[in-house]
């Protein structure tokens, strides 16, 4: 059994892990923190029964005491790589859910993963479709150059844009690179109206309740568009991925970044 702790457990996404890591036979709930934390059991959390799991609000002390292998990390952006830290230096796999983290945050947590020989997984999206439409646009971008990317989140979304939306554009690029793409002389009445400018990608973010975590990729052509689309309707898409991830960050040789490493694995 591996021996999970969860990090944002009264989060929307750590409720959803605490109830995944339960339901697993290969993975076992052994410590959990919220800032938030009344010592509530986990159970009760996730209307299970007790546990005897209890969240805690030091993420050390719970390591101390719970000995965790891997720690699953959906909490926010300014405090993720705190918990990373705290993590790497108790010899615990961060798997990292949270978003908004710069490419300094991942430099530094590759080169914590050489130093410590300790693993690492941050994957800005778990679900299987987002991976299957960030691989497809990948593929279709050496086709149709030409791409937008509009992405759709719940309203209490803290970065933007989202990991996903920066992902997928980093992914484009490897196979197109830079492109001034509209009119060279363009200019916005309004700042903003024509979005984020990731090499030449535009990234426009949709911020509105109702919404889970969606994503379109539109390319145009000569006389036509594509369209690639994904939707998360529940949070519970996510969780496939973040058990893979539990299962084989302990394996893995340093840092992987992208669900996708291991999805074919
Ligand atoms: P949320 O606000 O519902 O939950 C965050 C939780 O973290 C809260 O309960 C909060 O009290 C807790 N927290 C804050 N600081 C903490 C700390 N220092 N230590 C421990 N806990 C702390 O947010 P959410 O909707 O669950 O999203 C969490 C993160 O996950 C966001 O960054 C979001 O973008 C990301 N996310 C990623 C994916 C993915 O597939 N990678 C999917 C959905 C959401």
């Amino acid at each position: 059994m591996i021996k999970v702790l969860v990090c944002g457990a009264y989060g929307k996404m750590g409720r959803e892990v605490l109830k995944a890591i339960h339901n697993d036979t290969q993975l076992s709930l052994v410590g959990a923190v919220d800032v938030k934390s009344d010592f509530t059991d986990v159970g009760d959390l996730i209307g299970i029964g007790k546990t005897g799991v209890t969240v805690g609000n030091d993420l050390q002390a719970v390591i101390n005491e719970t000995k965790p292998q891997v720690m699953v990390d959906f909490t926010r952006p300014e405090v993720v790589m705190n918990n990373i830290r705290i993590a790497m230096k108790n010899g615990v796999c961060p798997i990292i859910g949270t978003t908004g983290l710069s490419d300094k945050d991942r430099e530094e947590i590759n080169t914590s993963c050489i130093e410590t020989k300790v693993n690492a997984l941050i994957a800005p999206n778990f679900s299987i479709g987002a991976i299957l439409m960030m691989n497809l646009a990948q593929d279709a971008a050496k086709y149709f150059p030409n791409v937008e990317i509009i992405e759709l989140h719940h309203d209490q979304k803290l970065d933007a844009p989202s990991g996903t939306a920066l992902h997928t554009a980093e992914l484009i690029v490897k196979n197109r690179g830079y492109l001034q793409q509209g009119h060279p002389d363009e200019v916005e009445k309004l700042p903003g109206a024509r979005g984020a400018d990731y090499s030449g990608i535009r990234i426009h973010s949709v911020r509105l309740p109702g919404y889970v975590a969606h994503q379109e990729v539109i390319f145009g052509g000569l006389g036509q568009t594509l369209t690639i689309r994904h939707d998360s309707i529940s949070r519970e898409s996510f969780m496939p991925g973040v058990v893979l991830a539990c299962k084989h960050v302990l394996t893995a040789n340093g840092l992987i970044y992208g669900l996708e490493e291991i999805l074919n694995k």
